[in-house]
């Protein structure tokens, strides 16, 4: 066989599709399971277990070990997971491999504060982010993700934080593909404040456009990366609640105007809503037939995936039988909400996730 010589994001372009196309075929979404040594002790304390490696080892093999097959996709690993082994000595990335899904692999290293504004956030994370691909993409990771972060009220997002953000996740992206991870380009905008919903329509299509403009210049390879939008909803402490179907609709009339068909995984985080909202509201974008919808719009939840199994383990052996059945219940209904068959009743949680300026 003739070597490749190609280099660069051309030696990649076949393969970063094809990461895209798998991941979204229809029925299945991502497990966002990145969370960092920070966050996930904040998730342990809620349920009194200590935030150490062996703790966080044996959740993230009570998640691996779930039936994922039944509609996960992809799985977002945080650094250590990623180099990590079950308790039988096989290597995470092996394990979610026989189940044939994809490992990825949060790549940013958080936020700071950006000067200059009124406590908008810059996400770092570029220096040295090409040498970090290749390891990961030699341990197997074969997608990453990219958390900026936008904030409304009070004058926000300052142009400033658009163009920061749209910037720094377009060369995080055009990186990633040089290196053969597809990236997931997440802008999200907080839910924090008491905006409504029309409000959060009318930013969610300034940062988006904003971003794709963004990932034109940097010479990003749409077909090859996710978007991973927050859905359109009103503020957290907006009076009026949207319904779903206004929930659906915003979001993809939003997505409509903003996202070429070019980019045909549309990964939707969760944002602090409950478990059965972020399946319903994804359920309701998938039944729309007026609007036309040229990308798959699946899930990539973090807190709506995993907030009934952390409470049903709750740090105990003996419980993780009952945690890989609340995960597997979920993942069965976001499975049928990417196909808008999601009929609702899915055990599960309807308690909100919400955390004020959250990080992640
Ligand atoms: P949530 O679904 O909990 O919002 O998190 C998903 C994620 O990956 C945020 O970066």
């Amino acid at each position: 066989m003739v070597e490749s010589t190609l280099t660069g994001i051309a030696k990649y372009k076949e393969e970063l599709a094809a990461t895209v196309t798998a991941i979204s075929r229809p029925g299945f979404g991502i497990l966002a399971a990145d969370e960092s040594t920070g966050t996930i002790g904040q998730r342990f304390a809620k349920i009194n277990t200590e935030n150490n490696e062996e703790n966080r080892r044996n959740y993230r093999e009570l998640l691996f070990r779930s039936k994922l097959e039944d509609g996960i996709s992809g799985v977002i690993l945080f650094e250590e997971t990623l180099f990590q082994k079950a308790a039988d000595g096989t290597p995470f990335v092996e394990l979610l491999k026989q189940k044939n899904v994809i490992p990825g692999i949060k790549v940013d290293k958080g936020l700071v504060v950006l000067p200059g504004t009124k406590d908008e956030n810059a996400t770092t994370g570029l220096d040295g982010l090409a040498e970090r691909c290749k390891n990961y993409y030699n341990a197997g990771a074969r997608f990453a993700k990219w958390r900026a972060v936008l904030k409304i009220g009070d004058g926000r997002p300052s142009h400033l934080s658009i163009l920061e953000t749209a910037h720094t996740l377009a060369r995080y992206a055009a990186i990633c593909q040089e290196n053969g991870l597809a990236p997931i380009v997440e802008p999200e905008i907080l839910t924090d404040g008491n905006h409504t919903i029309e409000v959060s329509a009318q930013v969610t299509e300034r940062v988006l456009s904003q971003v794709i403009k963004s990932l034109h210049e940097h010479n990003v390879f749409l077909e090859g990366c996710f978007l991973k939008p927050n859905m359109v909803t009103q503020g957290a402490d907006c009076p009026v609640k949207a319904t779903s179907k206004d929930i659906a609709w915003l979001t993809v009339r939003t997505l409509s105007r903003t996202i070429p068909g070019a980019m045909r995984a549309v990964t939707f985080l969760s944002g602090g809503q409950s478990e059965e909202e972020a399946t319903l509201n994804l359920n309701e974008m998938n039944k729309i037939s007026q609007i036309a919808r040229p990308w798959a719009l699946t899930f990539s939840y973090g807190r709506a995936l995993q907030s009934s199994t952390l409470k049903a383990w709750g740090g105990k052996q003996e419980n993780v039988a009952a945690a890989q059945e609340a995960l597997h219940a979920r993942i069965v209904a976001n499975s049928q909400a990417t196909k808008g068959s999601y009929a609702g009743g899915a055990a599960g949680d309807t308690e909100s996730t919400y955390v004020a300026n959250y990080s992640y």
